[in-house]
């Protein structure tokens, strides 16, 4: 990495000439910049990762643009026997509220089991043929294309830690993939270590952070006058049904607080 919080509160003093002045007015600083959003700063910290991922895993990874990325070439190299295979805790039920990911309710463990050797019996499969392919002098470009999303590759990752948190806010989500939640969490936990005042200001004001809508505020007024609108009236204020129930999600959020 390069940089840490010290470069943070350099770049947004260089209209002063100065650098660190007090730990308690460098922590202030950083939370101001973070609370309103003044990002610039936070791009002076670089971090560069090796990272060995599923391809599935790098197909969502590599959708955030804001990185520099070089991967490992399947038609330069061999690709590893390498796989990913999930535990038969996390093969879970398709969720029913969210149809984009899986459920907390687990599957019955011979089922789970049953999938796994599936999977890895194909993985085997797959690497056979692709061993045979290239014993065969069929060019390398050709004979991975047969290899399936669980096959691991390689990158070196680098990104600015403005860009870096955005990533981190998307992947550490509840409705992000758990695979690449389970990088994303390492991940934030070396940027904890390195830059720990910029990550706690990133936990207050944006990680662990609600907004609400303007609508939604309508009815928090009412709340505080003791008055919740029943949910025909939030109907009539204009908010959707789907607003209503994330309203209510975002009050239980906040109640458990
Ligand atoms: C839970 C979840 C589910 C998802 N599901 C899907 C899905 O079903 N299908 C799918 O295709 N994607 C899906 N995505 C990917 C998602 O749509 C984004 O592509 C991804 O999260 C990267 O976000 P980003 O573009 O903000 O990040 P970055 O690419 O890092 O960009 C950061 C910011 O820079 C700006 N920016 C960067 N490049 C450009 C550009 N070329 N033009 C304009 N502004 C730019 C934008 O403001 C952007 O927010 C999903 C993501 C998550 C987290």
């Amino acid at each position: 990495m390069m940089g840490d919080d010290s470069s943070i509160v350099q770049a947004a003093r260089v209209s002063y000439g100065k650098g660190t002045k007090t730990v308690s007015e460098d922590r202030n600083l950083i939370r101001y910049l973070m609370r309103h959003r003044h990002t610039s700063p936070f791009e002076m910290v670089e971090y560069k990762f090796h990272i060995k991922l599923p391809i599935f895993v790098a197909r969502q990874w590599i959708r955030h643009r804001t990185a520099n990325v070089n991967e490992y070439s399947g038609r330069y190299s061999v690709m590893p026997d390498e796989f990913y295979l999930p535990s038969p805790e996390g093969v879970r039920k398709q969720s029913r509220t969210n149809k984009q990911g899986r459920s907390d309710e687990p599957i019955n463990i011979e089922t789970a089991n049953e999938f796994i050797e599936d999977l890895q019996k194909t993985q085997n499969l797959l690497y056979e043929k692709y061993n045979w392919y290239l014993s065969n002098e069929i060019a390398r470009e050709l004979a991975r294309i047969n290899l399936p999303l669980s096959t691991y590759t390689e990158w070196y990752w680098k990104i600015d830690l403005h860009n870096l948190f955005h990533f981190l806010e998307l992947r550490l989500h509840s409705t992000a993939q758990f695979e690449i939640r389970e990088y994303a969490k390492i991940i934030a936990q070396i940027v904890k270590e390195t830059c720990p005042i910029a990550y706690e200001a990133f936990e207050d004001y944006r990680l662990n952070a609600i907004t609400f809508s303007s609508l939604e505020q309508k009815i928090l007024k009412n709340m505080i006058q003791y008055k919740l609108p029943t949910y025909e009236e939030m109907l009539e204020m204009g908010l959707t049904k789907r607003e209503i129930e994330e309203f209510f999600e975002k009050i239980s959020l906040i109640n458990n607080h």
